[in-house]
């Protein structure tokens, strides 16, 4: 019998199933769940190899769970991934010497589809199973909104209300939300920025009154379950090569290339992580000197990448801290306090490197990509294209590819001097009905908002 289960980074949180993480998101602690082993695979990588994308997903996510069935899981993984517009749902490209792991070929065209997929699955079959209705918050600047809404739309257990700053996101990606019909999705237009929509999402999560109430659920990569789904994509690439192969990832939340770690850990022959980022250089600065110190975010053409503190480095933390919850609640308190923490020495160069992109850099490789071999990367993607050429890695190099470019069409179109970025499906959303409500940025006409509609 596999048994696993969950604990919190902070060591305060009795251990949880697998059903129960997902559902919880944010440990009672106000840690991040974990798994309490970490699988090891070195045994069975000959057998992996060669595997679709798919295959290793039913050969790897059942790793990890011990409370849901495996032929049940194949199943759910199956529904998740059928959305996908390529077979092999991601797909590797060779581009000027290095390899891009192509990861925005479901239904919004963003990576984040690869989890939300896959958790709005799980989200259906435990809510089922338990004959209980959840009520999904989020808060979006762009990508995760629309991604999770792809997740749970039409899910008759389950109610979700997205809040993106009015008048803030990009027209397209609002279209990607607002033109959705089913009456589950509740999209809130909030008058305010994105950082009022991420202090009104945790004012609702710390109200526990109601959120026991109302089942609130969280699908930001806290969950979990995202990186649990992460964690395929990295063996999937790691297994195409011959030796061992570094990983270039466009780092915003730190939930991307936390994956990539962890798939490291479990033993798929992974050389270096390369943390890129863009002004919002918190990340780097603390990979190259140990210092973790919060600045003003900045706006740039990386937008989902624009955030100062990322959740899920947290996780990382407490496997460096080698699972140590008091060191880890020691920094993590000193760097709530003063705004900035530091390691006695930064983590080894053997596993992570890290650099910053400015917005010029970002649209020079753009340009440069597109003239020399006519592939088109998205502005996120070209960050991290950017780093991988600026760090000179030894070895094969994987650069993952974050989003479509059509998502952004202005700087990919500026970059390349010429209008280029397009994708039938975001044009098709042109004309189409919208629905939305504008809200004030308070959390008390958000909370009567969620219990009117649910
Ligand atoms: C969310 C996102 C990122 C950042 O991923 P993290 O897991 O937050 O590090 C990068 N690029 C795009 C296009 C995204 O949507």
């Amino acid at each position: 019998m596999r048994v696993m289960r969950y604990v919190s980074t902070r060591g305060a949180t009795q251990p949880l199933t697998f059903q129960d993480a997902v559902i919880t998101g944010l440990a009672p602690d106000g840690g991040l769940l974990v798994p309490a082993t970490i699988p090891d695979v070195t045994p069975e990588l000959a057998s992996l190899k060669g595997l679709s994308f798919v295959e290793l997903a039913k050969a790897i996510v059942p790793r990890f769970v011990d409370d849901i069935p495996d032929a049940v899981l194949s199943e759910l993984i199956d529904a998740a991934y059928q959305n996908f517009d390529l077979t092999d749902v991601v797909r590797l490209q060779g581009v000027n010497g290095v390899q891009v792991l192509e990861l925005f070929h479901g239904p919004t065209l963003a990576f984040k589809d690869v989890a939300l997929q896959l958790l709005g699955k799980l989200f259906e079959h435990i809510l089922t199973h338990r004959d209980a209705h959840l009520n999904v918050l989020c808060a979006t600047s762009g990508d995760t909104g629309s991604a999770a809404i792809a997740g749970v739309r039409g899910q008759a257990n389950i109610d979700i209300f997205v809040m993106y700053p009015y008048g803030r996101v990009s027209p397209l990606q609002e279209l990607q939300m607002t033109t959705i019909p089913d009456r589950n999705v509740h999209c809130l237009a909030v008058e305010g920025s994105f950082d009022d929509c991420q202090a009104l999402l945790k004012a609702v999560f710390n109200d526990l009154d109601f959120k026991h109430r109302m089942s609130m659920a969280a699908v930001n990569s806290v969950n979990w379950a995202r990186v649990l789904a992460q964690i395929v994509y990295y063996g999937y690439a790691s297994l195409a090569s011959e030796v061992p192969v570094s990983f270039c990832v466009p780092t915003g939340n730190f939930g991307n290339v936390f994956a990539g770690y962890l798939a490291k850990r479990m033993g798929f022959p992974i050389d270096r992580l390369i943390v890129a980022t863009n002004e919002n250089d918190i990340l780097s600065v603390f990979f190259q000197t140990g210092v973790y110190r919060r600045g003003d975010v900045q706006f740039t053409i990386t937008p989902a990448m624009d955030i100062q503190v990322a959740s899920n480095f947290e996780r990382f933390l407490y496997y460096h801290l080698e699972e140590d919850s008091n060191a880890l609640v020691a920094f993590m308190d000193d760097f709530q306090s003063t705004g900035e923490a530091r390691l006695e020495q930064p983590p080894s160069e053997d596993v992570f490197l890290a650099t910053a992109v400015d917005t010029a850099d970002t649209m020079d490789v753009i340009r440069a990509v597109h003239k020399e071999t006519g592939y088109l990367a998205d502005p996120h993607t070209a960050v991290g294209l950017s780093a991988a050429r600026r760090l000179k890695i030894a070895g094969p190099v994987v650069c993952i590819a974050t989003a479509h470019p059509a998502k952004f069409p202005e700087s990919v179109d500026a970059a390349v001097g010429e209008h280029v970025a397009e994708h039938p499906r975001l044009e098709a959303l042109k004309g189409l009905p919208t629905r939305r409500t504008v809200v004030p940025a308070d959390v008390e006409a958000i909370k009567s908002y969620i219990v009117a509609n649910t």
